[in-house]
């Protein structure tokens, strides 16, 4: 096999998908003896170009490039989209090949989840039980969802880095947190958050939006331009509440526009020095987006 950043790339076969642990480890097993590093990309497919910013990255970091594609049961609450989750494995397979991935990991959700399966990673506090996590809306279940998958990938791949996105910054302060309480041995790299020319943050979700929806979801993002305006000009207290204001203008509730600590997510009332990360989900026709802007000091 070959694999990296070789010039010229000599192809693998990187569009196929790779269905068990098994194999994955089997495939990955010769490389590692001979120390290749190895970074893993988790997605949940239906691939945009915010994934394709974290597999570049990759390319450029590592040796050999491992992809998942799984949409996780496990994150999706009842009555959540998780039946009606976009796909389309063969476009995710022909652009992570595009994009110079070496092996694409797409388990079927029995091989993740065997019967019998009854462990859950939980990262606990107050990491977990705000924000995205919060009881009242979508629950902590979301992040042990999302913590357990991650961590059975950890194990199966052994990456030296795994690429997250700052989109999902609260998904990325949990990992953090697992990796360094377990003493997970990889190294995590947070790109930033990958945005349609309109400052739409691309995701996956956004195919549920018809053109309405889809103008009126720039909110968010018009909403955390205007919140760190002015919140460096005035406070935090005043950019909450002109992202308040664009939101209202747009007609759009949100379901949490929070200011928090970007590490420990406390909230906070100013950022007295620390990074703070402003937070917003709301629900737009048929999507729920979420979003988030870091204001270093
Ligand atoms: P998903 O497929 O939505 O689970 O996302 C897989 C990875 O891509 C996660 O680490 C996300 O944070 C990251 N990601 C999703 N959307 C974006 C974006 N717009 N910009 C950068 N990274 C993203």
């Amino acid at each position: 096999m070959t694999y990296g950043t070789g010039n010229p790339p000599v192809a693998i076969s990187a569009a196929r998908a790779i269905r068990s642990r098994q194999e994955l480890r089997s495939a990955l097993e010769g490389p590692r003896r001979e120390g290749v590093s190895i970074g893993l990309v988790p997605t949940m497919g239906y691939l945009h170009e915010g994934h394709l910013s974290l597999l570049r990255a990759a390319r450029v970091e590592c040796d050999l490039v491992v992809m998942s594609l799984f949409v996780n049961p496990a994150q999706f609450g009842a009555g959540e989209d998780l039946n009606r989750y976009p796909r389309d494995e063969e476009r995710d397979l022909r652009l992570a090949a595009e994009a110079g991935v070496d092996l694409v990991y797409a388990p079927p959700v029995e091989a993740v989840y065997p019967e019998g399966f009854a462990t859950r990673v939980e990262v606990g506090g107050g990491l977990t039980d705000v924000l995205d996590g919060d009881p009242a809306r979508r629950g902590p279940a979301h992040f042990r969802g999302v913590t357990t998958v991650v961590a059975k990938l950890f194990n199966t791949v052994g990456p030296d880095v795994a690429y997250f996105g700052q989109k999902d910054a609260q998904q990325v302060a949990v990992i953090r947190r697992m990796v360094r309480d377990l003493d997970i041995p990889v190294r995590i790299e947070v790109l930033p958050t990958v945005r349609e020319p309109d400052g739409l943050a691309m995701s996956s979700r956004n195919a549920y939006l018809d053109p309405r929806e889809r103008e009126r979801a720039t909110a968010l993002s018009r909403a955390l331009r205007a919140a760190e305006e002015t919140a460096r000009a005035e406070g935090l207290a005043a950019g909450l509440a002109a992202a308040g204001a664009e939101l209202r203008a747009a007609g759009v509730e949100p379901e949490y526009l929070e200011a928090r600590d970007a590490e420990n997510l406390n909230p906070v009332a100013e950022s007295n020095g620390r990074p703070v990360l402003i937070a917003v989900a709301a629900r737009v026709g048929g999507a729920r987006l979420i979003d988030n802007v870091l204001i270093k000091p």
